[in-house]
């Protein structure tokens, strides 16, 4: 049995920026800045995005555990009405991925999983505006879940062993992304890496990382499958 854990923003869809003007919008409205600018988003947990821009704008740790539910609160308003505004073309799912879904869903030995750094409610927000029923993933860990991104792997196996009733081990785990945050993040427990060049960041920057694999997009569905079921 294989556990599929997809990450959200440049893996499975593009929001072009929606959820970092929601962000940007809801630190200015609980803080009064957004913070100096020239953040990078990709990888990051909502809650440790909320923290990094806080503290550059000056702000305590202190500070930001006293706001943190109110901006992130307000953003996620502020994301769900940002993505119903849309016009559809603003928001794409990324090449192969229904199709990839669609052969992890039909294969007897996988699970699909989440495994992202946004709330749940904005992983929701996003998968719904593609039209990805977030309920065909059996197993999920979120922004929500933990702020550090490492550890949410570990708490995506043990959902995956509470889904299961069974134990399962981490090489049973593939962490399917596109930042060296989620590969460092599956490494962390010892899960395969699937890295997808569909993000910020270039085939050769992720090959960096020291992935099991990279591919250029999920598009060939038959070698992202052997990926995951043969590793
Ligand atoms: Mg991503």
């Amino acid at each position: 049995m294989k556990i599929a854990l997809f990450d959200i923003d440049g893996t499975i869809l593009l929001a072009h920026g929606a959820g970092r003007r929601s962000m940007e919008r809801a630190l200015v409205a609980v803080t009064g800045t957004a913070g100096p600018g020239g953040q990078h988003y990709a990888g990051k947990t909502d809650r440790q995005i909320v923290r990094e821009a806080m503290r550059s704008s000056g702000f305590s740790d202190a500070d930001v555990d006293a706001r943190m539910a109110d901006i992130l609160e307000i953003y996620l308003g502020g994301l769900s009405a940002e993505l119903e505004a849309q016009e559809q073309e603003r928001i794409d799912v990324l090449p192969g991925v229904r199709e990839l879904l669609d052969a992890c869903d039909a294969h007897a030995g996988i699970v699909l999983g989440l495994l992202t750094g946004n709330l749940v409610t904005g992983a929701g927000h996003k998968l719904r505006a593609v039209g990805v029923d977030i309920q065909r993933f059996a197993v999920g860990a979120f922004g929500s879940d933990h702020e550090d991104r490492p550890a949410l792997a570990a708490l995506a196996r043990d959902r995956a062993c509470a889904h299961l009733g069974r134990e399962v081990h981490a090489s049973s785990c593939v962490v399917i992304g596109d930042t060296p945050a989620d590969v460092a993040c599956g490494q962390a427990i010892g899960a395969r890496t699937i890295a997808v060049a569909t993000g910020n960041f270039t085939i050769d920057e992720l090959r960096q990382c020291d992935p099991h694999v990279v591919f250029a997009d999920l598009s060939d569905t038959t070698a992202v499958m052997e990926a995951i079921v043969d590793g």
